[in-house]
């Protein structure tokens, strides 16, 4: 949903702070043997999450003591991220930091819905465990999105992947898939739907609505919404009472915060309003 540039820091600088907070030698010295390997995995990661195919990598098996690459087992791998990277002690954790900061606040997944809470693995650890401490697989996200508490799930076809924030197609983020409708009642509501540009691959067409299915967007941006609708009857009955509905109207496209992008829910919002005869006319009765 909202674009955030890839990360400043690379898989190289990634294990470089990660082992400087490491006193095991035995697995320091591992990780730089096979560190070389860990870069080629991260550089497949970046070629294939930029044409949607992060999805063709194949999950690692349960087994926590199955060797991933270089003597370096999964449970290591997890415990990179969890003792090396995450932990506030530790080096590496300045580019959790850094990657946390670099959402502004504004969870990518739902559109800034809710504030970021953590970081999690775009390919879960558990069964991706050579990305564990790869910044291009981690983002911030809230807690309503909670990627990591998904129960571990990934995608095995191209249209069950979520959006990726760093590198995933511009038109899901530049252009509007997202949209509602006046749903007339006392109080009224606004029903979210996803309506995909026509040209769209049919790929796509079927990520977007499994993303805004996935993360519960509809329901999500209905509730949210709710204290949009009263706050503008709220004016349409106090300083703007008099106004004619196709002022109502005017007033309505261009409440949005300029700074919103094309799918933020308050944008969509206006818009819906602002497009209901019904609400601008008697909506506010
Ligand atoms: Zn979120």
């Amino acid at each position: 949903m909202i674009r955030l540039s890839p990360p400043k820091h690379s898989i190289s600088d990634a294990i470089q702070l990660c082992t400087d907070g490491m006193s095991k030698k035995d697995l320091r010295d591992r990780i730089a043997q096979g560190s070389g390997i860990i870069r080629e995995s991260a550089a497949d990661y970046s070629v294939k999450a930029e044409v949607g195919e992060l999805f063709k990598i194949n999950p690692i098996g349960d087994d926590e003591e199955s060797v991933v690459n270089s003597g370096i087992s999964k449970r290591e791998f997890v415990n990179l991220y969890e003792y090396y990277f995450r932990n506030a002690n530790k080096p590496g954790r300045e580019i959790y930091d850094a990657l946390m900061l670099s959402a502004n606040e504004c969870c990518p997944f739902c559109g800034g819905l809710g504030r970021p809470k953590n970081l999690d693995h775009y390919l879960p650890k558990a069964h991706f465990p050579q990305f564990s401490i790869l910044p291009l697989n981690l983002l911030p996200s809230c807690r309503d999105c909670n990627m990591d508490g998904k129960g571990e799930h990934y995608a095995t076809v191209y249209h069950e992947q979520m959006i990726h924030p760093y590198l995933d197609k511009e038109c899901f983020f530049q252009e509007q898939w997202v949209f509602a409708k006046v749903l007339p009642g006392a109080p009224c509501t606004l029903d979210f739907y996803v309506s995909t540009p026509e040209e769209w691959e049919a790929n796509d067409k079927l990520r977007a609505t499994q993303h805004f299915k996935d993360f519960d967007l509809s329901k999500r941006y209905s509730i949210q919404a709710t204290n949009l609708i009263t706050t503008v009857v709220h004016m349409r009955h106090t300083f703007m009472n008099g106004t004619t509905a196709e002022e109502f109207k005017e007033f309505l496209l261009s409440y949005s915060n300029p700074s919103f992008f094309i799918n933020h829910w308050q944008v969509v919002a206006s818009q819906a309003l602002a497009n209901s005869d019904w609400f601008c006319a008697e909506g506010h009765l």
